[in-house]
């Protein structure tokens, strides 16, 4: 296995980049769009300016783009500070790549251009919308009319709509072949008519991705600006992009869980004395850092951060250097990855204690938008099932995100 060594440029970047997020200004932004439940849209001009929200476009970071230890390194240094706008950046990610593989149609050359040129993000909401839990009832529908395809339906959490100028559109054919349906795939205009943005993403943590609804309502695209394929043909075509949208998003869980880490070591470090015990015992007063029952918990924080960090970068390198991955290893590595984001939420919560969860403190955040990684599209007990298939030597698949 090569080790991947970045260009000059990468390494010129991901120093701006940590330059930036330390700033007081961007770390201010992110308290205020936890608070208001809107995405720090300064935050992303940031990146913009950094020129990096175009970067798996950019071949001035490798002959075929950044590498995805780069991008996993953009991930981790982003999810230590803003993770909600890092969620929504790999979304946009998500999109910018899967443009780049599409073949060319107006609006999907379009799009590209100006991602390219860091000047458009683009967003997916390819879920229920946030408050339907039947996804019978939530499905995009395509009627092909002439020579234009008509949207109508709603779909939810589409992380960055916010601050984005397109959105990937795509659903089934109506009446086409049930057997093998065709599928629509095209790009819609946010503010075009018969594209509505609802801005009604809400939620317990990541409550900055601006993860609202998206709704067509009769929206017309002319047939030459859609693909229109069957969806055997997509399916077969994914490869190793599921597992490097996933990489991403365990980087953004990477950062924070050590950020989460830092703050609790900070806290055990100055947090002197015990308030709520049954009887006062001044004797037992100490530094919780010079308890057992605080240096133990630190390690298994130690244990799960060290090493999910070590598990990502070898993936990351691993797939950088062309290996065709075998899925046990992706799944493992994802599964880790996981149950470090559960360790780290509820481990530095116990070690912390109240004066951790107060709003007053950045833990409190931390730990909702932790929760927010554990939601996310991957289940912990499903990857540990395909593991425990793999190990009786049975095929299992690496799969995700996906969800309805
Ligand atoms: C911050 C955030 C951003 C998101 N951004 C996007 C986006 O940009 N675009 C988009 O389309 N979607 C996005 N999503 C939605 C995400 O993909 C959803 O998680 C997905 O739609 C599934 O919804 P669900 O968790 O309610 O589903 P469910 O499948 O109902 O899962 C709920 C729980 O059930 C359990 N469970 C379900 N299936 C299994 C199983 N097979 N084995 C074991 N346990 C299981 C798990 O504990 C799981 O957490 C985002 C979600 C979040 C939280």
């Amino acid at each position: 296995m090569t080790l991947t060594t970045h260009p000059p440029a990468a390494d010129q970047l991901l120093a701006r980049l940590r330059e930036q997020v330390g700033s007081p200004e961007f770390g201010e932004r992110v308290v205020a769009a936890d608070q208001d439940g809107r995405m720090a849209l300064g935050n992303v001009d940031v990146l913009r300016a950094l020129g990096i929200t175009g970067m798996p476009l950019d071949r001035s970071l490798g002959p075929e783009g950044p590498s995805v230890r780069l991008m996993i390194e953009v991930m981790e240094t982003l999810g230590a500070v803003d993770p909600s706008t890092a969620v929504a950046l790999n979304m946009h990610w998500v999109g910018a790549r899967t443009l780049s593989r599409l073949p060319s149609f107006p609006r999907r050359d379009e799009a590209l251009a100006a991602i390219a040129a860091h000047e458009a993000t683009i967003c997916g909401a390819f879920s229920n919308p946030s408050a339907e839990v039947d996804s019978r009832r939530a499905r995009l529908s395509c009627r092909i009319e002439g020579d234009e395809v008509v949207l109508n339906g709603r779909a939810g959490f589409g992380s960055m709509s916010e601050a984005a100028t397109y959105a990937m559109l795509g659903g089934m054919v109506e009446d086409s072949d049930p057997d093998d349906p065709q599928m629509v795939m095209t790009v819609g205009r946010l503010g075009e008519p018969g594209l509505v943005l609802h801005r009604n993403w809400s939620a317990m943590g990541m409550r900055g991705t601006g993860s609202n609804d998206i709704e067509c309502r009769d929206l017309r695209i002319p047939l030459a600006d859609c693909l229109v394929v069957p969806i055997s043909s997509v399916q077969e075509g994914r490869g190793i992009d599921p597992a490097i949208v996933a990489f991403g998003v365990t980087a953004i869980w990477l950062g924070l869980s050590q950020a989460a880490v830092d703050f609790t070591v900070d806290h055990v470090t100055h947090r002197y004395g015990y308030m709520a015990e049954g009887t006062f015992n001044p004797t037992t007063a100490a530094y919780r850092a010079d308890e057992a029952w605080a240096q133990l918990g630190l390690g298994n924080l130690d244990h799960w951060v060290g090493t999910g960090r070590v598990l990502l970068q070898a993936m990351a390198d691993r797939i950088d250097a062309g290996e065709d991955v075998p899925a046990p290893d992706l799944v493992r590595t994802l599964f880790h990855l996981r149950r470090m984001a559960e360790e780290v939420a509820l481990g530095v919560m116990k070690i912390c204690g109240a004066h951790g969860y107060v709003t007053a403190q950045p833990l409190e955040r931390m730990v909702r938008d932790l929760f927010g990684g554990v939601v996310m599209a991957w289940k912990t007990d499903q990857l540990q099932l395909t593991l425990g298939v793999g190990t009786l030597g049975r095929p299992i698949r690496f799969t995700g995100p996906a969800g309805s």
